[in-house]
């Protein structure tokens, strides 16, 4: 299925439009339809530290219940609470309406801090160069605005001297 918006979070997301590949698996159980299935997709995101653009496989699991629509006098009777109502997934007829349960497993699965590499030394607090690229002799001496030099020292990881 082609991802429809919304299916993103800060950081990273899968663009309206990419494939989104479902593997499904319907099951009639007595309340309704059971519906498991994983998506596969790849999200599209930025990395925490230096900004590069990322494409990652993802990979979100999901199981929901549909139930049958005449469950809902049944509900009724039964008291539940208000709150649970938008946990609760009905059939429509023949079909199932499978994408919010598909969004919320994708954005569930999505990177909150993606990163390029997981030692991405991030950018240069003072011209913003990738220090990936610069190398690590990259410093702009001493002769730097004060205002400046604490923000260094802030970006500076620890073992980095
Ligand atoms: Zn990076
Ligand atoms: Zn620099």
């Amino acid at each position: 299925m082609p991802a429809p918006a919304g299916f993103a979070t800060a950081m990273a997301g899968v663009p309206e439009g990419a494939d989104i590949e479902l593997d499904l698996r319907l099951e009639a159980v007595m309340e309704g339809v059971l519906a498991t299935g994983t998506a596969t997709a790849d999200s599209v995101g930025e990395c925490a530290r230096c900004l590069d653009p990322i494409t990652e496989p993802l990979e979100a699991g999901f199981q929901e219940l549909f139930r049958y629509p005449s469950d809902d006098d049944f509900r009724a009777a039964d008291d539940v609470d208000a709150e649970d109502e938008d946990e609760d997934y009905y059939l429509e007829g023949d079909s199932l309406d499978l994408e919010p349960v598909v969004r919320d497993a994708v954005v569930l699965a999505l990177p909150l801090s993606p990163l390029c590499r997981d030692d991405c030394p991030g950018l240069c607090v003072e011209c913003g160069v990738k220090l990936a690229e610069a190398g690590p002799e990259h410093g702009h001496g001493d002769s730097v605005d004060p205002r400046w030099e604490a923000l260094r020292d802030l970006g500076e990881e620890p073992g980095d001297r």
